[in-house]
């Protein structure tokens, strides 16, 4: 018999809601087993036994995916890889770049990637050394993939609030990678610099007038992002400022979404 949050919390848990479990009810812990397949042994006031006959009747409701939280990542690749089932992998080279090449009798995209290089197939993408790349990166580049057009980059750089529809974004912007950057690298420039060389940045501060540095990312053949960086002034009462700049032509290869993914993925590599 199937067990639901309402079962396991009524008729297996002691419901003193003592938060040994590190959650703050017996509910909120039933929640999370039936949901989340958090261990029943997570309560340390069960029995061995009341634990092992609940654990069988749980695998059995997991293995039909009764009441388990949906997978949004494995939804959003199962999308995504829909989106672009139908491209010719021969194809691809003139609208996002890269080149194909035969791996084990196969022909397939070989893509520059951040400072690494990524094999695109008919059955997967995985890193050069034959690795998989996480599931976020493959919805990132079936996206680009389905949606790349053969512009290529204009020179023409624009904050993401130039872009249409972005206001939202904007917010987790400054968030979720301005933010962490400042904080990370405030009075440190030189940190920053070198870590961006780390990571494949090519040195463009003599071309932006009062910038500290600013450092230009070839995230993809058809994707570069510069990132500029203002150090802080402390006796002027200015906070260090960071900003990341986009080609004009970015949407005709990334949604929104997936250019905050890049976004946060960049800033990742950077600290
Ligand atoms: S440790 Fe057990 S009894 Fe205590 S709150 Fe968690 S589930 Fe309930």
């Amino acid at each position: 018999m199937a067990l639901s949050v309402i079962d396991l919390c009524r008729d297996v848990l002691p419901q003193t809601n003592c938060g040994d479990c590190g959650y703050r009810s017996c509910m909120a812990l039933a929640g999370m087993v039936v949901s989340e397949k958090l261990s029943l042994e997570n309560c340390p006031h069960l029995d061995a036994e009341t634990i092992q006959r609940c654990s069988r009747e749980l695998a059995a409701q997991y293995s039909q995916g009764k009441w388990l939280k949906r997978d949004m990542a494995e939804d959003a690749l199962f999308w995504a890889r829909q989106g672009s089932a139908a491209i010719d992998i021969e194809d691809l080279p003139e609208r996002i770049g890269g080149k194909i090449v035969e791996r084990a009798g196969q022909k397939v995209l070989e893509l520059p990637y951040f400072n690494d290089v990524v094999h695109i197939a008919r059955q997967g993408i995985s890193k050069n050394d034959g690795s998989e790349i996480t599931r976020n990166e493959q919805v990132f580049l079936y996206i680009h993939m389905a949606r790349g057009g053969s512009a290529k980059p204009s020179g023409n750089w624009k904050s993401l609030k130039e872009f249409p529809n972005t206001v939202s974004k904007v917010v987790s912007m400054k968030a979720h990678v301005e933010a962490p950057l400042k904080e990370k690298f405030s009075g440190n420039p030189a940190g920053l610099a070198k870590r961006a060389r780390k990571i494949g940045g090519i040195d463009q501060t003599g071309d932006y007038g009062t910038a500290d540095l600013a450092f230009l990312f070839q995230v993809l053949p058809r994707v570069p992002v510069m990132l500029v960086f203002w150090d802080a002034e402390p006796e002027d009462g200015f906070e260090a400022e960071v900003r990341l700049l986009f080609d004009q032509t970015i949407t005709g290869h990334l949604d929104i979404e997936s250019i905050m993914f890049l976004s946060e993925r960049l800033k990742d590599l950077l600290c």
